[in-house]
């Protein structure tokens, strides 16, 4: 396990800088995120880390090495992508120990005898060629054989006799080479049995064992992109890099999918990155998350310090489902909003009268029924009946819109007309408040 650390790093594409002076320290064995809106440099952060892109300022660390300038194959980084990125032509199996081959490749070079492969070359495809008129001759044979029995009671005389005779001793040399071949083949390939056993363990951890000798494209994206995941973690890299890989996986497999690969990462333990634009994705799979804008990390923490706690207006509004309501202080804690309504807050610092604030309320903190400092009017927009919960948008005076969550009562709420007037109350404590881009506290 290894820790990661970005440290002042630039990074441009031509003359347009994405990110520069950006600092991350990712601890060893976390899932990390890179959250932010599309476009924002998350993905050129992670490739940065990749070796794809070269930093033209600052240096990346992946534990104590300093990887700045070395090649992607240097880095023992391993990617999952968005399109799962399998080999369509080769086996689940072979797309799996592909990585594993890569890696021993140069070992392989060494005791692969050049007059062997040339051999191998010739042999094979004569020996599958043979092999295969080899059965089709011998199915011929098996039936004319049949026939002569039943029509002559008797047996195979003449010229078929020694057809058959013939075929039989194709057939004893066949195995021969394909026994040879074999032979020569484990003591090459020495590392063949070691292989094929980390491939099914990592293909037992998806449950995706018994699909080893089929194709990508009879898979689903969701065994696809399990697969994906199996090609990466089969080379146990120090580094786990991951670039939206539920992206192109409908809602109902990207849930499944990603408390999977958190529990599989964990229970690895793999210093793992993972970049996407889903807040609830990051809040579910990850131990910290970075929230970005605009090649800027606005804050770095845990994702209940990341909910709970936004440090600026972007975060607020970014993680969770939230209204903004603007207003202005008319005196100490107390807000009004555009048509005149008063919002009480409970904030310690004294915000200058005046000043105009920044609300962040999340719908599940706005009440029908406990009453409490700040009754706000509000006219019913739009009503979703969800069963268990009914979600409702209000209009305020000034046309800005409230979400609000009701669980108590639901049911006779969700019979509630469009465009009725109701009074809802905003707990203060769980208002966020922002001066700018600034919370306040
Ligand atoms: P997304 O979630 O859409 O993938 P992102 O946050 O990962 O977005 P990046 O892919 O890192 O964003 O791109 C950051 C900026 O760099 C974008 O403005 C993008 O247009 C630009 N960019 C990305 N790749 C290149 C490239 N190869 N050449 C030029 N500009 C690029």
């Amino acid at each position: 396990m290894v820790s990661i650390k970005y440290e002042n790093i630039g990074v441009a594409y031509g003359d347009f800088i994405v990110v520069e002076n950006f600092n991350l320290e990712i601890p060893h064995g976390t899932i990390t995120t890179l959250l932010g809106p599309s476009g924002c440099g998350k993905t050129t952060v992670l490739r940065a880390l990749a070796g794809f892109v070269e930093p033209f300022d600052g240096k990346v660390f992946i534990g104590d090495n300093d990887v700045t300038l070395l090649p992607p194959q240097k880095r023992n980084t391993a990617m999952i992508f968005q399109n799962y990125a399998l080999w369509p032509h080769l086996s689940i199996f072979k797309n799996v120990e592909y990585g594993l081959k890569l890696r021993e490749n140069a070992e392989l070079a060494a005791l692969n005898s050049p007059w062997f492969s040339r051999f191998l070359w010739v042999t094979k495809p004569c020996y599958f060629f043979l092999t295969k008129t080899h059965n089709q001759a011998m199915d011929y044979l098996k039936e004319t054989k049949e026939e002569y029995y039943s029509k002559n009671q008797g047996a195979l005389t003449g010229f078929k006799w020694y057809l058959w005779i013939g075929f039989r001793w194709f057939k004893a040399v066949l195995k021969g080479i394909d026994h040879f071949v074999r032979e020569k083949k484990e003591q090459i390939d020495p590392k063949w049995n070691y292989r094929r056993k980390k491939v099914l363990d990592v293909l037992k951890l998806v449950h995706l064992e018994d699909q080893a000798f089929k194709n990508p494209t009879q898979l689903s994206g969701g065994q696809q992109q399990r697969i994906a995941l199996c090609r990466s973690i089969v080379v146990e890299p120090d580094v786990l890099l991951c670039d939206e890989p539920l992206s192109n996986l409908d809602a109902k497999l990207r849930k499944e999918l990603r408390t999977e690969i958190r529990s599989i990462i964990k229970s690895l333990g793999m210093t793992t990155v993972y970049v996407t634009h889903d807040q609830t994705e990051a809040l579910a799979i990850s131990d910290r998350i970075a929230v970005f804008n605009i090649g800027n990390i606005e804050q770095y923490g845990t994702p209940t310090e990341v909910f709970t706690d936004p440090h600026t207006l972007f975060v607020g509004q970014f993680i969770g489902i939230s209204s903004t309501l603007n207003g202005k202080v008319v005196k100490p804690n107390t807000v009004e909003l555009g048509g005149g309504e008063i919002v009480k807050l409970q904030v310690k610092t004294d915000i200058p009268v005046g000043e105009e604030v920044a609300l962040v309320i999340r719908p599940e903190n706005v009440s029908l029924n406990t009453q409490s400092n700040s009754p706000i009017e509000i006219e019913i927009h739009t009503i979703e009946y969800l069963g268990t919960e009914v979600k409702m948008t209000g209009k305020l005076k000034d046309g800005n819109i409230l979400l609000l969550d009701v669980v108590e009562d639901a049911h006779e709420y969700a019979e509630m007309k469009v465009g009725t007037n109701l009074t809802v109350y905003i707990n203060p404590a769980e208002i966020f408040v922002f001066v700018g881009e600034d919370r306040v506290y």
